[in-house]
Order: structure tokens, then C-alpha cells, then sequence
């Protein structure tokens, strides 16, 4: 059976198991196959039942002697009791709201048992154990033995799960071949792909397990790397226009600016500007830490690109983050002849020397805003990722700048391609959200080049930062309204209560009731969630800016970027929760003047490891060095979010392991000239590439 089949052509998936599993992202035999475990539950260890002993994890084998459902009196929980015994002895074992059970054993069976025993007043039992019955000369899958645990939606089962992938194994078995080369498998001992999906799915032991381990490691880091080489190879092919570098205008722009650009920011300013110069597409990644200044090195090549007649687009995740850069953006081309345009979903605007702010309300209307940009009129285009949906097209778009992004997927590139009329393909500039050390960004974005921004502004002080204990939460309130009395404003943030309030609804509005009728009465308080319509987030995010809001609460998930020099405090409840990275881009909401600023970090219940971890971000201001020490502790997908897809591909390798990271480099940059010759790794890199966009 081919691997490419959807997973329904195997007998026991069907339509509502196709859905969950599309939840996952699996849709083919190839993505179940390819769905890893993310840990193996060890029942490697046998016992006699005469041998038990409590709070260990343990399988045992007996035959069912007694088995009954009953209701618990003080829960309410079905409860599911056996008692089984072998010739040393017998144990009970109980499951709860599984009633289905006896169901699937019998009284009389002989079965296998894996779980952890308990003691309850001297009486040892199993709570929940693994269970299956003993069918003679059939291996067990579910106990006794290594067991994956997946990660999956609440309807799937693990059972299910692991059955589905058995099947899917033996089914494809034939058509499965390795897309690594014979050399390399040969070369680095790795296992070859049927085995070691056997062995990651079904290891009869620890070092099977960890053999496939090594060879999905060694596979996930040259794929990334090679896939990057294709990406950057693929993109040099295409013809872009060559932006003159307009060395008045730029100069002039420069000394019209409330302040002088730092050496770095004239240094990374410079690199692209040259980048532009070339008649090959530009693809490349400005990285500074928060507050560096970012958007003026940005606003230099729109500039560039303007003068010499271009389109120019700048692209944001939110739309409150595209219409600051509007704002921005029409503050600093004052004197410029260019129009400006906004296509966020609800917000439409243009701007220009002539004619100031137009607002374009009605469908009517913006289609005129549309037009403008299809034309050629409208010279820098600002919008969130509306900006690639079909109606918008351009004439000659020359640059594409790409906020608070890391990487910009291939699909995208191309829609953003297909838009022009001129049949070029446009400089990109991603400007990224978490800065990494160059020496790891080379693997991660391999396919881009860097452009650093080191250090911040001078003039700005460094933002005093403390862990807060509950006991002091009083005295933060008060020193948020001692600040909001001089004419400063506050950022409070929340962390989702729980899994289910993804949006951070009910963690913001409760919060923000019980601070209206409590400790921040007395100020003017607005909150922001993920639920709220555009143009309600729009309409507190001006009340922020023009000083009408003291204290902006908000959710974690609603925004990056934002600029507010007049906040100078940020206080984070149950700051244990968020990862580094994430703290100190928070933190970086404030101190964007020369006033004092400060950053409160209120963790909620703390380990000692959340409390080592705080203090590294008070220890700490460096963006760098923080995302690096959060890669370490927590890994890539946690770092980048599941959205930057290539990374949370790597389950098994870290892009911190540099060793592995350079020899697998060194293999991915032989093949990638040899890739016609190794039709199944260029069949992978292919598939690789189409998942690469963001959602
Ligand atoms: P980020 O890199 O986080 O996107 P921004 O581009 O938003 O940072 O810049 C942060 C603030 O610093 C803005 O208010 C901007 O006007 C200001 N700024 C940028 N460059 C300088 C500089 N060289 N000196 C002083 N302030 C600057
Ligand atoms: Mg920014």
C-alpha cells in the first residue's frame, strides 16, 4: 500500500477517527507513520504477584478471577474491580468511568496487566493499570514492554493510536523506502527507515529505542538544513528588481529623525540597502532585540524602494500592530511624496502629502483603496495577512517587509509573487520576534541571510526588574498608580487560567472586575483579549496611545510589538508560565523613553526551578542570550510556537546540539547538488517544503 494513501484505506480508521486525526495533522499513512511519541512508558518490569510492592510500576500476568462495575458512593464514578491472581498470589485492580471493560476481558482470562500499584489501608491494588489479554504466540502491545504515549486530541485513545499505527506499518511495509542515502546510513550507522520506525513506534527495548532515536535526530537536522539550501537555492533563481541606493534622499531622511541611528542600526541598514542593490531576490532576517529600532532600519529600504518608483509592503500579525506601523510610517515619509495604505481587515486608511488620512468605511470605497494599489498609486502597502488574500495585487512590488516573523513560507512567497504585475519576485525582509546567537540562527533559518542589530539606543535605562511575592501585590498596585499620577502608563499581563480559555476571555475579564472593584479603582483601566472584534482591539489601543488609558490588561496571546514610550511599568501575573523569551519581549513593552521603567514578574505558585528561571530574566537584559537559554531549557517548539512549523518538527534533536548541527550541515550541503540523483530525499525535501508555510 502506497504510504501517500489517506489514512482511511486502513481497515480500522474510520470517518470519526479521520477527524481527530486530522486535528493532529494526519491526513496520509506517511503523517501517522511519522507521528512520533513523545515518551515511552517503561512496563519493562515483571512481577510475581506474591512480589508486589506498593508505588512501583510493574507488569503483571493472572487470570481474572473476579470483575465487576459498581458505582462509588462518594464520587459517583463507575469504578471497574478485578481481582487477579497467579500461583504466587492475587491483587486487585481498579479503573474509573471505563465500564466498557468488562466488556473486553472476562472472568477466567489470562491477561497482562502494567501500571502502578498503590496501597490502600495495607491492601495493595493497581490503579488503572494497561490491560490486554494473553492470546498465545502474539506479542503484546499494549504492556510488558516499552509503550509510546502520543500526543493526541481527548477522543483518541492510545490503544486506538497505537493499533492504527501497527496497522499502517505492516500495511505500507513494502512501499516504505529511506530517503537518506545508502552512504550516509552506511557511514553514521543509522538505522535504515523500516526498522527504525519499528523501533521508535515498537521498541522491544531501551537501546532500540534509542537507536532510532539517533537516526530521526540525525534525519530531522539535515532535512531542515537541506530544506533551507533548496528554499535558498530555489528563490536566487528568480529574477528581482535592482534598487538604486538614493543617497540624498536617504541621508536627508535620516537627519530629519527625532534621533540619530545607532552604528549598528546604520551597519544593518547599510547590508540590506546593498542586498537591494543586486537584480536577485533579497531573503533575509533582520534580528535585534526588543526596542532595538527595528522599524527605522526597515523604513531606510522602503524608502529606497519608493524613491526609485516600487511598491513596497509591510506585513504584521495583528492588525493593532499594522496600524501603529502606519502611523509610523506616515509620521517618518512627512515629507515624502509617497502614499501610504492600510488593508487590515477592518481598517482601511491612506495617507499622503496631498491629501492627509482618507478613511475608506464602505466595500465601495475600499475598492477604490484596491485599486490604488493594482495601479501603482499606493507606494507602501501596510497590512496584516490579508494582504495575501486574492483581491490585493500590485503593480511592481519591490520589497516585502515581514514583521515579527521569523521565516515567511514558500507558499506565501509565491502568492506574494503571483500578485505582481510585473512578474518579479520582491526583496523580503522577515524582522524577527526572538533574536537567537548567529551560530544557531544559520541552522534554523539557513535559508536566509542575517542582518544583526546589536544593543539598544542609547539613553534608554535599564528596566528595573523584580520577582514580586503575592504578599506584595498591594505595593505594586500602588506604585502602578503613584506612576499613572506623574502621567505614565501601565501594562498588566495575564496567563490563560486554563487550557480551555485559549482566548484569555475569562482570565482578562475576571481579573479586570476584580481590579475595577478593588485596588485599581481609581484608574482608567482597558483590556484587551483575544476574542474582541478588530476594531474594538483598535479602538483601546488608540485610548492607550493617546494617554485616555492608565492600564492596559491584557492576554499574552494578543500582542508583540507594540510601541507605548509612556508605559514605564509591566507587571506579570504568574510570570512562572511564560518561557523567557516570551518575559523579556513583555518586559520590552516599556522603557522606550528615557524615564525609569520597570518590570514586575508575580509568580504564582513557583518551583525552584521557575524561580532559577526568573531570576535570569532579572539577571539578564540581553534578548540573545535569553532565547538561548530558553531553547535549552525548553526546546524549539516551545520557543517558536507550533506556528514556525520547521522547528516544531525536531522531536528528537535540539538545534543547540551543535556537533550534530555542523556534520549534518556538511552532509546536507553535499547532496543538495546531487538531489536528482536521490529521487526519494528530494520526494521528502518536496513534501517538507509544502508543510513549511504558516497557517
Ligand atoms: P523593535 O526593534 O522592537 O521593533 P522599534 O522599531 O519599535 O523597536 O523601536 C522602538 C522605539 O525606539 C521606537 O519608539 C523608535 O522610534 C525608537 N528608536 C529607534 N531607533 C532609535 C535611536 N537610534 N535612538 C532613539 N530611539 C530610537
Ligand atoms: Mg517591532
Amino acid at each position: 500500500m502506497s504510504i501517500d494513501l489517506p489514512v482511511t484505506s486502513i481497515t480500522s480508521i474510520g470517518q470519526v477517527a479521520e477527524k481527530e486525526l486530522r486535528k493532529l495533522g494526519i491526513s496520509t499513512i506517511r503523517d501517522l507513520i511519522f507521528y512520533y511519541p513523545y515518551r515511552f512508558e517503561d512496563f519493562t518490569v515483571r512481577c510475581a504477584i506474591g512480589d508486589l510492592k506498593a508505588h512501583s510500576t510493574v507488569t503483571i500476568q493472572g487470570t481474572v478471577k473476579l470483575l465487576e462495575n459498581r458505582r462509588s458512593w462518594r464520587t459517583k464514578r463507575i469504578v471497574t474491580e478485578a481481582l487477579i491472581s497467579d500461583e504466587t498470589g492475587s491483587v486487585k485492580a481498579l479503573w474509573f468511568n471505563q465500564p466498557f471493560i468488562v466488556k473486553n476481558i472476562a472472568i477466567g482470562d489470562v491477561v497482562s496487566l502494567s501500571g502502578r500499584t498503590s496501597d490502600n489501608y495495607y491492601d495493595l491494588q493497581l490503579v488503572s493499570p494497561m490491560y490486554e489479554k494473553i492470546i498465545p504466540g502474539r506479542e503484546p502491545v499494549h504492556t510488558g514492554r516499552l509503550v509510546p504515549v502520543y500526543s493526541l486530541t481527548a477522543k483518541l485513545h492510545q490503544k486506538q493510536f497505537r493499533n492504527f499505527i501497527k496497522r499502517a506499518l505492516l500495511a505500507c511495509a513494502e512501499s516504505l523506502v529511506d530517503h537518506l542515502p545508502a552512504n550516509i546510513l552506511a557511514q553514521e550507522k543509522l538505522l535504515p527507515l523500516p526498522r527504525a520506525l519499528e523501533a521508535i513506534h515498537t521498541p522491544s527495548e531501551e537501546t532500540e529505542a534509542n537507536m532510532a532515536k539517533r537516526r530521526f535526530a540525525f534525519d530531522e537536522l539535515f532535512l531542515l538544513q537541506l530544506c533551507n539550501l533548496v528554499t535558498r537555492k530555489n528563490i536566487a533563481r528568480h529574477p528581482a528588481r535592482s534598487i538604486e541606493f538614493h543617497k540624498k534622499e536617504t541621508n536627508d531622511f535620516v537627519s530629519s529623525l527625532p534621533f540619530v541611528l545607532t552604528k549598528s542600526q546604520k551597519q544593518a541598514a547599510w547590508e540590506i540597502l546593498r542586498d537591494m542593490e543586486k537584480a536577485s531576490p533579497m531573503n533575509r532576517l533582520l534580528e535585534g532585540d526588543v526596542g532595538s529600532g527595528k522599524t527605522v532600519v526597515a523604513a531606510l529600504a522602503i524608502l529606497n524602494a519608493a524613491r526609485s518608483g516600487y511598491q513596497c509592503a509591510l506585513m504584521a500579525p495583528t492588525e493593532i500592530l499594522a496600524h501603529q506601523h502606519f502611523k509610523t510610517l506616515a509620521s517618518l515619509f512627512q515629507k515624502t511624496p509617497f502614499r501610504i495604505a492600510l488593508c487590515a481587515s477592518s481598517n482601511f486608511q491612506s495617507w499622503d502629502h496631498a491629501s492627509g488620512f482618507t478613511r475608506y468605511a464602505t466595500k465601495k470605497e475600499r475598492s477604490i483603496l484596491f485599486e490604488h494599489i493594482r495601479s501603482g498609486q499606493a507606494d507602501v502597502v501596510i497590512g496584516t495577512h490579508a494582504l495575501l488574500e486574492e483581491k490585493v495585487r500590485f503593480e511592481n512590488l519591490a520589497i516585502a517587509v515581514i514583521d515579527e516573523q521569523h521565516r515567511f513560507g514558500v507558499e506565501q512567497r509565491k502568492a506574494l509573487c503571483d500578485k505582481n504585475a510585473d512578474g518579479t519576485m520582491p526583496h523580503l525582509l522577515s524582522m524577527t520576534a526572538t533574536p537567537i546567537p548567529r551560530s544557531l540562527a544559520l541552522t534554523v533559518y539557513g535559508d536566509l541571510d542575517l542582518t544583526l542589530i546589536q544593543g539598544t539606543p542609547h539613553g534608554r535605562k535599564r528596566i528595573i526588574t523584580k520577582i514580586v511575592p503575592q504578599e506584595y501585590r498591594e505595593w505594586v498596585y500602588d506604585f502602578i498608580k503613584k506612576e499613572i499620577v506623574r502621567g505614565y502608563q501601565a501594562f498588566i499581563i495575564c496567563p490563560l487560567i486554563d487550557p480551555s480559555d485559549v482566548l484569555g476571555v475569562r482570565s482578562v475579564t475576571q481579573e479586570a472586575k476584580r481590579l475595577r472593584e478593588g485596588e485599581l479603582s481609581s484608574v482608567r483601566l482597558g483590556i484587551l483579549h483575544g476574542k474582541m472584534k478588530s476594531n474594538e482591539k483598535e479602538a483601546v489601543m488608540r485610548g492607550v496611545a493617546s494617554g485616555e488609558i492608565d492600564v492596559l490588561l491584557s492576554t499574552s496571546v494578543v500582542e508583540v510589538g507594540i510601541d507605548i514610550p509612556r508605559a514605564t511599568v509591566v507587571l506579570i501575573e504568574g510570570a512562572e508560565r511564560f518561557g523567557l523569551a516570551q518575559l523579556h519581549q513583555f518586559r520590552g513593552r516599556v522603557g522606550r523613553s528615557s524615564r525609569q521603567s520597570y518590570c514586575f514578574l508575580l509568580p504564582t505558585e513557583s518551583t525552584k526551578e521557575d524561580r532559577a528561571r526568573l531570576k535570569a530574566v532579572v539577571a539578564s537584559h540581553d534578548g540573545f542570550a535569553l532565547a538561548e537559554k530558553d531553547l535549552m531549557l525548553r526546546g524549539e517548539g516551545d520557543v517558536f510556537g507550533e506556528r514556525q512549523s520547521g522547528m516544531s518538527r525536531l522531536a528528537f534533536s535540539s538545534i543547540t546540539d551543535a556537533e550534530l548541527v555542523k556534520k549534518t550541515r556538511l552532509y546536507a550541503e553535499h547532496y543538495l547538488p546531487r538531489l536528482g540523483e536521490f529521487p526519494n530525499l528530494n520526494k521528502r525535501v518536496e513534501i517538507l517544503q509544502r508543510y513549511s508555510h504558516l497557517e
